[in-house]
């Protein structure tokens, strides 16, 4: 139906067709939007796109996302290193951020423990986690770890599992506050949820 187009659309709507949630007709109604738009703006575009892969890596330390060794949270001089907030996933680091009532450091697993699903510690950065506290200034002292995995049955299993390996390091565990709704996802918790779940994080035992 494209066939009397130039290649270069014909292209372009073909990988706009690719995306989620983007069917034949907006895919074409977006490249007819970017033939009309200015030059410059359809450079910045395609400079963005094409830069998104380059460079992006994960942080050295919490696994965060990053454009360099460490990510922009580890690299900042103010944020507290003895206090880390173990999440799921980055997505758990942004809404997070978003509270601004957080200036501690991150720690993402980049999943939860699921034995259904085949997902064991060693898929986890749960080693990471553990090599990364031994190694911290003033260990075992005056460390907090908060386990903010999700309230759902493998947000709880992870937490659980954590708890028994942190324990007996002797550091001092939290666990973020029940506010959330259960089997709900971190991510879509609204900003004053998750503030309060975070100030009324209690001991983990
Ligand atoms: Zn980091």
């Amino acid at each position: 139906m494209t066939a009397f187009l130039p290649q270069s659309i014909q292209k372009l709507i073909e990988e706009f067709s690719r995306l989620p949630g983007v069917g034949p007709k907006s895919a074409q109604r977006l490249a007819m939007h970017l033939l009309r738009t200015p030059k410059m703006r359809v450079q910045s575009l395609a400079d963005a796109i094409g830069g998104l892969q380059n460079g992006l890596r994960f942080c050295n330390t919490c696994w965060n996302i990053a454009e360099g060794e460490l990510c922009g949270i580890c690299g900042d001089p103010v944020r507290k290193r003895e206090q880390i907030c173990v999440v799921e996933d980055i997505l758990d680091v942004m809404a997070l951020e978003k509270t601004s009532e957080y200036h501690g450091t991150y720690h993402v697993l980049h999943g939860v423990l699921s034995p259904v699903d085949g997902i064991g510690p060693e898929q986890l950065k749960i080693d990471a986690l553990i090599q990364r506290i031994r190694g911290l200034e003033g260990f075992p002292g005056t460390i907090e770890i908060i386990l903010a995995t999700n309230p759902s049955l493998e947000g709880e299993t992870t937490a659980m599992y954590l708890l028994r390996l942190l324990k007996p390091m002797d550091v001092r565990v939290t666990r973020i506050a029940r506010g959330l709704p259960a089997g709900g996802d971190l991510d879509y918790a609204d900003e004053l949820t998750l503030s309060r779940a975070l100030q009324g994080r209690a001991e983990y035992a």
